[in-house]
């Protein structure tokens, strides 16, 4: 079999030398016999594994004391329900930046089910018929109980690079797809969510970073299982948590800290991307709709001028080993996700491939 290049979305690339490294203990984990799905969550051994990782992904994002971080399941959407079940009281409301799909379907989640969320329309058209995030629009209203964003829209192709003073407030983000990307300062956040399998390892695992004077004030309605409160109070045993995709996270976080840490990745990140929208904005045959102000760095959302093109395109890109290239159903047109263990090779093999095809076709 050659080598494919992997540009899915989520659930994504995961480094090989992690890939590899969890085939090699899949069976015996440790010498102990069995393997790490065949353990108890509450061995000696798997705790160690659990312990390990949270200790990796404090020290990779330099989380203070004061912050919990609970490992949970549920996902991205389960976290949409979690957030206004934690953090809004009865009567209460909070203000939703919305700059594309995932930040619209969380509002949807608190606003249709849970409580009042007020409804901030972040994303503006400029001159050009680009598409600017403008954080003028991110002001909290009197009396807010969080405010909230989504720091990566993934379907959009959208990151926010600044963050709004929401004062008091609690900012809680949604960080899926970009969390380890870039440096970031965790104190500035109430809480911070993630689903691992864009950036982190395989689906299942979710993540919550929160501030412990936020615990505490869950709904009556709240399931145990989404309650951080209770999570923290269990250290995220209080059920099964899924053990397999947790301590691939942790091999994940030792893979980023051997390589450098989160700003080594900001860096390489950051030159991925400047390779491909850079050839993108320069070949006429191809359109990149988010302005440069608002790019996200890691899902590229693109479109051929020629859109009767899109099938031959994605065709063809199989056939040079290219996969995942199409954009998400809602949005149509194509995209390129190159998380963290995305090489700068790939890109270059993706930019290659995008200028051959320009090439025969025009
Ligand atoms: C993928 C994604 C989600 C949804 O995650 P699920 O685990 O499928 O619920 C939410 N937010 C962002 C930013 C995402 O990329």
């Amino acid at each position: 079999m050659s080598k494919v290049w992997n540009y899915n979305a989520g659930p994504s690339m995961i480094p090989p030398a992690v890939m590899q490294q969890a085939q090699q203990e899949f069976c015996d984990f440790q010498g102990t016999g069995i393997g790490i799905v065949e353990m108890s969550h509450r061995s000696p051994e798997y705790t160690a594994v659990a312990k390990e990782a949270e200790a990796l992904l404090r020290e990779l994002m330099d989380i203070p004391d004061d912050y919990a971080v609970l490992f949970e399941q549920g996902g991205g959407r389960g976290q949409f329900a979690a957030i206004p079940l934690n953090l809004l009281p009865e009567g209460a409301h909070a203000d939703y930046f919305v700059t594309g799909h995932w930040s619209r379907c969380a509002y949807k989640e608190c606003s249709e089910r849970f409580g009042k969320a007020i409804l901030h329309e972040c994303v503006v058209e400029n001159a050009d018929g680009r598409y600017s995030i403008d954080y003028s629009k991110m002001q909290v209203t009197p009396g807010a109980a969080y405010a909230y964003a989504c720091l990566n829209e993934t379907v959009n192709g959208i990151e926010m690079f600044k963050l709004p003073d929401t004062g008091d407030v609690p900012l809680v983000v949604d960080m899926s797809s970009n969390i380890l990307t870039r440096r970031i300062d965790v104190r500035r956040f109430g809480a911070i969510i993630f689903g691992a399998q864009k950036n982190v390892g395989p689906a299942g695992l979710t993540v919550t970073i929160v501030r412990r004077d936020l615990l505490g004030h869950s709904s009556k309605y709240c399931p145990s299982v989404l309650d951080w409160t209770v999570l923290s109070q269990y250290d995220s045993m209080y059920n099964t948590p899924c053990t397999f995709s947790w301590y691939m996270a942790g091999l994940a976080f030792k893979w980023i800290k051997n390589l450098g840490g989160v700003a080594e990745l900001e860096k390489r990140n950051q030159a991925k991307a400047e390779l491909l929208y850079n050839f993108i904005d320069a070949h006429p045959f191809y359109v990149a709709k988010i302005a440069p102000d608002s790019r996200s760095r890691v899902n590229c959302v693109f479109t051929l001028k020629d859109e009767s093109l899109n099938a031959e395109f994605l065709a063809a890109a199989k056939e040079n080993h290219l996969i995942g290239l199409k954009g998400h159903k809602v949005l149509g047109g194509m995209r390129a996700s190159i998380y963290n263990a995305m090489p700068l090779e790939g890109v270059e093999v993706l930019v290659d491939f995008l200028e051959r095809f320009a090439k025969a076709h025009s």
